[in-house]
């Protein structure tokens, strides 16, 4: 949509066979993919290729994907870099876990070529969708925010906030379904010069959800990370 420039893939994997068979169907469908073949290698490429969605395995040599999964959600610059993670059938328990760090999605080994490239697509689709348009309001179920008029409503009551309650809120409606780390919403909302600490984050959340009781469900906290507002408002 946006620009023409063949989306950059990466592929963390370390069985060769696999990498390569991705590769070749990311290729076909227009897609610019590299391979990293441990952990380390993929963080090293994140910083350097700059993709724009990473696929990656969750067994890997020395540094696991779950691993690898944390630390680029933790830099403010690739905290929302997309992540299709790859689990085997048994490890399940895992995938959970990576979804509550902040995989964007995941599938299940053994899998076919085509549903993967299928399911990248999906992923990039759903992004868009988000990110792409400059809005004046944003609504999430009940919930219209108005950001010329700087308000909100939930079924068209005004409900008075704070400007950081505001804009913590603005930040969680333009990242649905997204792990937003503490850190980066203290970034994005109060400012690199600020000098509270991400505590200050979690008493806003928590003013928001008094003031807005239906977010209680929908804005989860993911451990040790930070927060998400879940895909569809939880009503
Ligand atoms: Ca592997």
């Amino acid at each position: 949509m946006a620009s023409q420039r063949p989306k950059t893939i990466l592929i963390v994997e370390d069985e060769p066979e696999i990498a390569q068979l991705v590769k070749h169907y990311l290729e076909k469908d227009g897609f610019h993919p590299c391979i990293a073949e441990t952990g380390i290698e993929a963080l090293k490429m994140v910083a350097s290729e700059h993709p724009d969605l990473v696929i990656l395995d969750l067994m890997l040599p020395e540094m696991d994907g779950l691993e690898v999964c944390k630390s680029i959600r933790q830099k403010p610059e690739t905290a929302l870099l997309p992540i299709l993670m790859l689990t085997a059938k048994n490890e399940e328990s895992d995938t959970i876990v990576g979804l509550e760090l902040g995989a964007d999605d995941y599938v299940t080994k053994p899998f076919s070529p085509r549903t993967l490239v299928a399911r990248v697509k999906a992923l990039f689709r759903r992004l868009d969708r988000t990110n792409d348009h400059k809005p004046t309001s944003l609504t999430y179920g009940p919930l219209q925010m108005d950001l010329i008029r700087h308000e909100v409503t939930v079924k068209s009551k005004e409900v008075p906030l704070t400007a950081k309650e505001f804009g913590l809120l603005e930040h969680l409606l333009r990242h649905p379904g997204r792990v937003l780390t503490r850190d980066m919403l203290l970034n994005a909302v109060w400012g690199y010069d600020y000098y509270g600490t991400t505590r200050t984050v979690d008493v806003h959340v928590r003013r928001l959800k008094v003031k807005i009781p239906f977010l209680n469900e929908s804005i989860v906290s993911v451990k040790s990370l930070g927060y998400k507002l879940s895909d569809q408002p939880i009503l």
